[in-house]
């Protein structure tokens, strides 16, 4: 198994962390000449979203993963990622890849703005630590999306078929067991 992590901007680095707990190999994408064929699933980390939707495309990257997700590669979008993932984004048309149906609301807590912990239960894995930076929250979902997860009353995990958001930044606690259910995803059939 390998899996690409998008390395253009943001929390990258802490993802190839959480994979190297877990022996699972990864690469970065930085550039489309990064793209291997042989890739088994990809992440997309936490950072600003509007800048790494910006760079997919001048980079020419966008068109190749958007093709690759649609063609059921399985993908973990973290916070940004999530936002890049989101078919609506504030009830408009968002700028990403738009593969997933939901919509999200960018730094959507409040006074909570900055940065919060909690620990909530995940649907099959049980509780988790929860690390919230300017996090946006899912809002909605449509047909086929199911919610793994919600922290007071709004959904920060969902899941449509091989596509896997959350809200806040698993990476940046020491448990790896959300990358674990991600690697378990790609495995299943
Ligand atoms: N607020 C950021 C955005 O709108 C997301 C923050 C994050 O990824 N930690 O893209």
């Amino acid at each position: 198994m390998k899996i690409g992590i998008l390395a253009l901007q943001g929390a990258f680095a802490e993802h190839e962390a959480s994979l190297d707990k877990l022996h699972i190999p990864h690469f970065e994408i930085r550039q489309a000449d990064d793209l291997q064929d042989d890739m088994d699933g990809l992440i997309i980390p936490g950072g600003e979203s509007t800048v790494m939707g910006k760079l997919l495309k001048e980079l020419s990257l966008y068109e190749p993963l958007k093709a690759k997700i649609e063609a059921g590669l399985p993908v973990f979008g973290t916070c940004a990622g999530l936002l890049l993932l989101a078919k609506d984004i504030d009830g408009e048309d968002a700028l990403g890849f738009r593969t997933m149906n939901i919509t999200a609301r960018r730094n959507a807590y409040g006074r909570q703005l900055g940065s919060f912990f909690v620990e909530e239960d995940f649907k099959g894995i049980g509780t988790v630590g929860m690390t919230f930076i300017r996090a946006p929250y899912i809002e909605s979902v449509g047909d086929g999306v199911d919610v793994l997860a919600t922290c007071d009353g709004k959904i920060v995990v969902a899941r449509q078929g091989k596509q896997l958001v959350t809200a806040f930044h698993p990476e940046l606690t020491e448990d790896v067991k959300i990358h674990q259910y991600f690697v378990d995803m790609i495995s299943e059939n």
